[in-house]
């Protein structure tokens, strides 16, 4: 089977690309505010696993908001950094990429502390691979790591940290702000792994 993995550069998906080796991966850039360092780790994530690295690029900004977007976040918003429908958008995205180079299987770099959103959950992840398996083509979304948390991914994958460092986790900017959800649970799984940056 060809896999594709939604690589967006982040810790988990740079840990699922060590651990299952697929392909390619796959980076969106749908108009998000870190959209170049997360292109960056990604294409050097490739690099060093000696994977093809496809880009995809929509401008959906006019559609977000949160600390990703340049919008402020929706009173629905669960979290500062919730985007309406993200998953979905960047799943769809990926997947039309995902069969243009052949992938029967799509996977995501989803885990366990993503369930906080409705599209983070596998309930989600189930909706969307019954709904792209029944169209032309039958792609398949897999969420190989969604009973696990990120620290307990990143072990599994057996990933060496000159990798993992790569990975860019900020959601608000293209370095590393230091106060987002992001760069704090980055910050955290670290910790949880004996990294200190003192
Ligand atoms: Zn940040």
């Amino acid at each position: 089977m060809i896999s594709a993995l939604l690589l967006s550069g982040g810790q988990d998906s740079t840990a699922i690309a060590y651990w299952l080796r697929p392909e390619f991966g796959i980076t969106v850039d749908y108009g998000q505010r870190p959209s170049q360092a997360e292109l960056n780790a990604a294409k050097q994530i490739c690099t060093d696993l000696h994977m093809e690295h496809v880009v995809v690029k929509a401008d959906c900004s006019r559609l977000g908001s949160g600390d990703l977007s340049e919008s402020p976040a929706l009173s629905v918003a669960p979290s500062s950094e919730w985007w309406p429908y993200r998953n979905q958008l960047v799943i769809t995205l990926a997947a039309g990429a995902a069969l243009a180079h052949g992938a029967q299987e799509l996977l995501i770099g989803a885990v366990a502390n993503d369930a906080g959103h409705a599209d983070g959950r596998i309930e989600f992840f189930k909706a969307m691979d019954t709904l792209m398996s029944m169209q032309e083509g039958g792609l398949r979304v897999r969420a190989p790591a969604i009973e696990l948390n990120s620290t307990e991914l990143i072990k599994k994958s057996k990933i060496p940290m000159e990798i993992l460092c790569w990975a860019h986790s900020c959601h608000r900017s293209n370095f590393a702000c230091g106060q987002c959800r992001g760069c704090v649970k980055h910050k955290n799984v670290m910790f949880e792994l004996g990294v200190s940056p003192y």
